[in-house]
Protein backbone atom coordinates (compact mmCIF):
# COMPACT_ATOMS: atom_id res chain seq x y z
CA UNK A 1 0.00 0.00 0.00
CA UNK A 2 1.30 3.31 -0.76
CA UNK A 3 1.20 6.27 1.65
CA UNK A 4 0.94 9.96 -0.54
CA UNK A 5 3.18 11.78 2.48
CA UNK A 6 5.84 9.23 1.72
CA UNK A 7 5.69 9.13 -2.06
CA UNK A 8 6.01 12.64 -1.99
CA UNK A 9 8.81 12.87 0.24
CA UNK A 10 10.25 10.25 -1.72
CA UNK A 11 9.91 12.74 -4.78
CA UNK A 12 10.89 16.09 -3.82
CA UNK A 13 14.41 13.77 -2.31
CA UNK A 14 14.77 12.65 -5.79
CA UNK A 15 13.81 15.98 -7.46
CA UNK A 16 16.36 17.85 -5.27
CA UNK A 17 19.41 15.44 -4.78
CA UNK A 18 21.91 17.87 -6.62
CA UNK A 19 20.47 21.29 -4.88
CA UNK A 20 21.79 23.04 -1.72
CA UNK A 21 20.31 25.91 0.27
CA UNK A 22 21.60 29.12 0.08
CA UNK A 23 22.30 29.04 3.65
CA UNK A 24 26.44 29.22 4.75
CA UNK A 25 25.89 25.55 5.99
CA UNK A 26 24.64 24.50 2.65
CA UNK A 27 22.34 22.22 3.67
CA UNK A 28 20.72 19.65 1.30
CA UNK A 29 17.76 21.06 -0.43
CA UNK A 30 15.44 18.16 1.20
CA UNK A 31 15.90 19.64 4.52
CA UNK A 32 13.41 22.70 3.85
CA UNK A 33 10.57 20.85 2.63
CA UNK A 34 11.30 18.52 5.48
CA UNK A 35 11.20 21.10 7.87
CA UNK A 36 8.07 23.02 6.24
CA UNK A 37 5.65 19.48 6.96
CA UNK A 38 6.69 18.85 10.15
CA UNK A 39 6.33 21.92 11.46
CA UNK A 40 3.02 21.71 9.41
CA UNK A 41 2.16 18.93 11.47
CA UNK A 42 4.01 19.05 14.95
CA UNK A 43 3.44 22.76 15.43
CA UNK A 44 -0.01 23.50 13.31
CA UNK A 45 -1.14 19.59 14.26
CA UNK A 46 -2.06 19.53 10.63
CA UNK A 47 -2.96 16.18 9.85
CA UNK A 48 -4.51 16.02 6.38
CA UNK A 49 -2.52 13.98 3.97
CA UNK A 50 -2.55 16.38 0.55
CA UNK A 51 -1.46 19.23 2.45
CA UNK A 52 1.33 17.88 4.12
CA UNK A 53 2.42 16.40 0.88
CA UNK A 54 1.68 19.87 -0.85
CA UNK A 55 4.08 20.51 1.53
CA UNK A 56 6.92 18.43 1.04
CA UNK A 57 6.39 18.99 -2.65
CA UNK A 58 5.94 22.96 -2.04
CA UNK A 59 9.18 24.04 -4.37
CA UNK A 60 9.41 21.29 -7.05
CA UNK A 61 7.26 23.02 -9.75
CA UNK A 62 10.11 26.21 -9.13
CA UNK A 63 13.21 24.93 -8.78
CA UNK A 64 13.12 21.33 -10.38
CA UNK A 65 12.19 20.21 -13.50
CA UNK A 66 8.88 18.73 -12.39
CA UNK A 67 6.07 19.31 -14.20
CA UNK A 68 2.31 20.13 -13.01
CA UNK A 69 1.07 16.97 -15.28
CA UNK A 70 3.60 15.01 -13.15
CA UNK A 71 2.35 16.31 -9.84
CA UNK A 72 -1.34 15.92 -10.91
CA UNK A 73 -0.43 11.79 -12.28
CA UNK A 74 1.36 11.16 -9.34
CA UNK A 75 -0.63 12.68 -6.09
CA UNK A 76 -3.75 14.15 -8.00
CA UNK A 77 -5.37 17.53 -8.34
CA UNK A 78 -5.71 18.90 -4.88
CA UNK A 79 -2.06 18.61 -4.17
CA UNK A 80 -0.85 19.92 -7.66
CA UNK A 81 -3.34 22.85 -6.85
CA UNK A 82 -1.49 23.86 -3.85
CA UNK A 83 2.19 23.19 -5.01
CA UNK A 84 0.79 25.53 -8.04
CA UNK A 85 -0.55 28.19 -5.52
CA UNK A 86 2.41 28.77 -3.92
CA UNK A 87 4.58 28.72 -7.02
CA UNK A 88 6.15 32.10 -7.88
CA UNK A 89 6.28 33.29 -11.95
CA UNK A 90 9.58 32.73 -12.97
CA UNK A 91 9.28 35.20 -15.54
CA UNK A 92 9.01 37.92 -13.33
CA UNK A 93 12.27 39.51 -11.90
CA UNK A 94 12.85 38.88 -8.15
CA UNK A 95 11.13 42.05 -6.77
CA UNK A 96 8.20 41.80 -8.71
CA UNK A 97 8.05 38.26 -7.37
CA UNK A 98 8.18 39.28 -3.96
CA UNK A 99 5.19 42.07 -4.76
CA UNK A 100 3.20 39.37 -6.24
CA UNK A 101 3.44 37.00 -2.81
CA UNK A 102 2.64 39.80 -1.04
CA UNK A 103 -0.29 40.21 -2.90
CA UNK A 104 -1.85 36.58 -3.71
CA UNK A 105 -1.43 35.94 -0.32
CA UNK A 106 -5.09 36.69 0.70
CA UNK A 107 -5.92 34.63 -2.49
CA UNK A 108 -4.49 31.32 -1.21
CA UNK A 109 -6.46 28.03 -0.36
CA UNK A 110 -6.56 27.44 3.40
CA UNK A 111 -4.01 24.45 2.33
CA UNK A 112 -1.73 26.40 0.28
CA UNK A 113 -1.63 29.11 3.28
CA UNK A 114 -0.55 26.47 5.48
CA UNK A 115 2.03 25.70 2.96
CA UNK A 116 3.13 28.92 2.52
CA UNK A 117 2.95 29.51 6.70
CA UNK A 118 5.25 27.07 6.98
CA UNK A 119 7.75 27.86 4.27
CA UNK A 120 8.09 31.62 5.83
CA UNK A 121 8.78 30.25 9.27
CA UNK A 122 11.42 27.72 7.63
CA UNK A 123 12.88 30.66 5.62
CA UNK A 124 13.19 32.83 8.46
CA UNK A 125 15.50 30.54 10.50
CA UNK A 126 17.59 30.05 7.75
CA UNK A 127 18.08 34.02 7.28
CA UNK A 128 18.79 33.80 11.13
CA UNK A 129 20.87 30.80 11.78
CA UNK A 130 22.52 30.49 8.54
CA UNK A 131 22.30 33.48 6.53
CA UNK A 132 23.58 33.25 2.74
CA UNK A 133 27.33 34.22 3.15
CA UNK A 134 27.11 37.83 1.00
CA UNK A 135 23.81 38.83 2.89
CA UNK A 136 24.45 41.55 5.13
CA UNK A 137 22.38 42.84 8.35
CA UNK A 138 20.39 44.56 6.39
CA UNK A 139 19.41 42.28 3.72
CA UNK A 140 18.33 39.71 6.19
CA UNK A 141 16.29 42.36 7.89
CA UNK A 142 14.46 43.18 5.08
CA UNK A 143 13.75 39.62 4.46
CA UNK A 144 11.98 39.24 7.88
CA UNK A 145 9.77 42.13 6.85
CA UNK A 146 8.97 40.86 4.09
CA UNK A 147 8.23 37.36 5.16
CA UNK A 148 6.19 39.13 7.80
CA UNK A 149 3.93 41.12 5.57
CA UNK A 150 3.08 38.23 3.57
CA UNK A 151 2.06 35.92 6.81
CA UNK A 152 0.00 39.14 7.71
CA UNK A 153 -2.08 39.11 4.63
CA UNK A 154 -2.49 35.49 4.61
CA UNK A 155 -6.24 34.88 5.04
CA UNK A 156 -7.47 35.11 8.55
CA UNK A 157 -7.58 32.28 10.70
CA UNK A 158 -5.48 29.78 8.95
CA UNK A 159 -3.36 28.74 11.69
CA UNK A 160 -3.56 30.16 14.96
CA UNK A 161 -0.53 27.91 16.53
CA UNK A 162 1.89 28.46 13.27
CA UNK A 163 0.65 31.90 13.29
CA UNK A 164 2.57 32.51 17.24
CA UNK A 165 5.38 30.10 15.93
CA UNK A 166 5.92 32.75 12.95
CA UNK A 167 5.95 35.49 15.33
CA UNK A 168 8.46 34.09 18.09
CA UNK A 169 10.75 33.23 15.35
CA UNK A 170 10.66 36.41 13.36
CA UNK A 171 10.92 38.61 16.72
CA UNK A 172 13.97 36.08 17.14
CA UNK A 173 15.31 36.75 14.03
CA UNK A 174 14.72 40.81 14.39
CA UNK A 175 16.80 40.38 17.90
CA UNK A 176 19.63 38.43 16.20
CA UNK A 177 20.55 39.77 13.66
CA UNK A 178 20.03 43.69 14.37
ZN1 LIG B 1 10.23 26.71 0.23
Amino acid sequence: MSNLVLEAAYFAARKHRDQKRKGVDASPYINHPLEVASLLARVGGVDDQETLAAALLHDTLEDTETTVAELVELFGKGVSGMVEEVTDDKKLPKEERKEEQLKRASTLSPGAALVKLGDKISNVRDVTEHPPEDWNAERRLNYVDWASGVVDNLPVGTNAALEEHFEKIAAEARRVIA
